[in-house]
């Protein structure tokens, strides 16, 4: 039997690399609150990333919920996709507002512009939208819906490390962006995130916010949440970034050989990938449409006794969560791909050989 092979295996950088990161913590005894590995960690990230200003956090939930409470929005709704992780929502609800779920268009698995705008109402305060796989949102159009209708736009972009779409980094659209540096991401700190804004006040803003609300000893502006980063995260990071751009490359082939494989089975669809000046290949979901001889169901059991370990993602929607029922919205498109998509294995060391595996799994049935 193969060994086990997962959805995702997590990038680490040699063992007696990080060793001298640690020897500099214990020797000036600076463990977190911004310290000098923290700062550097921001200032390479936006430089590496092309964007103008940085706020690291200690993952990308509370990232999510402090970007939403930076924006001092209204008690009111927030249009937002229901094919995504808990997380998106979840910020919502910690904030007080009403998330509004919204369809997606299922050939980019991202919101529909249109259905946004159609769900609209003087309710409305903000937009929170995912590039869900790393695959862009459609920016132009939500940027226009945003400000037609004196909107903010606040970018779920936990899966879209290190894209550039359109000349710029995909992090620089809308007000706000969120990135994870979750372990299951294709950059990590283990866990860690980050939000991307475009001034310095806003920065400073959202730094008070993740540091309890604390302006100075005296001063505390908001009842807001511990989001700092610490040190060894934090030099995690910098030598994770040492090696990024030979781990986007990476991904790159698997992506590539994967797409090749499968282009002719059946009942199979591999979600195409918009062009991107630079792409991250974050996932690799496949659509099982009813013309393949099993469910998607079916497939991820048959891959699990061949110890292939695939994961359905997204699945459930929010809509269909019993915690976000008094929520619900019909959002038919979300449903039918949540229940045919598969997340395949990705990640930078998975081998040829093991590609070859997972998809002979999968033409073993024609
Ligand atoms: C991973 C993820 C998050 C949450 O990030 P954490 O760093 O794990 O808190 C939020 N949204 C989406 C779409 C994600 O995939």
């Amino acid at each position: 039997m193969n060994e086990p092979i997962y959805v995702t295996q997590p990038v680490l950088p040699e063992l007696e690399a990080f060793i001298p990161y640690l020897e500099q913590i214990w020797e000036n005894k600076i463990l977190t609150n911004c310290g000098p590995l923290h700062q550097q960690l921001e200032k390479e990230l936006c430089e590496y990333l092309d964007v103008p200003f940085i706020s690291l956090f200690n993952n990308g939930t509370i990232a999510l919920v402090t970007a939403l409470q930076a924006l001092d929005l209204d008690q009111g709704e927030v249009i937002t996709t229901p094919y995504t992780f808990v997380a998106t929502a979840h910020s919502i609800v910690w904030n007080k507002l009403k998330p509004v779920f919204v369809d997606i268009d299922p050939i980019t698995s991202n919101i529909d512009p249109n259905e946004v705008e159609k769900a609209i109402t003087d309710k409305t305060v903000a937009i929170l939208p995912v590039h869900c796989y790393g695959i862009p949102c459609d920016v132009a159009l939500l940027q226009k819906i945003a400000d037609k209708n004196n909107l903010k736009l606040i970018y779920d972009a936990a899966h879209a490390f290190g894209c550039k779409y359109q000349g710029q980094s995909l992090l620089n659209y809308g007000d706000l962006s969120v990135i994870s540096f979750h372990a299951t991401k294709v950059f990590n700190t283990f866990e860690g995130g980050a939000i991307v804004c475009h001034s310095a006040e806003m920065k400073q803003r959202i730094d008070q916010l993740k540091n309890f609300g604390i302006v100075n000893e005296t001063t505390i502006i908001d009842a807001s949440l511990n989001g700092k980063l610490s040190e060894v995260h934090a030099a995690l990071g910098l030598l994770q970034l040492k090696t990024i751009d030979e781990t986007l490359e990476a991904r790159k082939k698997v992506d590539q050989i994967y797409r090749k494989l499968l282009q002719d089975v059946q009942g199979i669809k591999c979600i195409s990938r918009l062009n991107m000046e630079k792409d991250n290949c974050s996932y690799f979901p496949i659509v099982i449409s009813e013309d393949y001889p099993l469910t998607r169901d079916q497939l991820f059991e048959k891959f699990k006794v061949q110890n292939v370990f695939a994961r359905k993602y997204f699945y459930p929607i929010m809509t269909d969560l019993e915690i976000y029922q008094k929520y619900s919205a019909e959002t038919p498109q979300a449903q039918l791909l949540s229940q045919q998509v598969l997340c395949l294995p990705m990640y930078p060391e998975l081998t040829i050989e093991q590609i070859q595996l997972i998809v002979n799994v999968i033409k073993s049935v024609m």
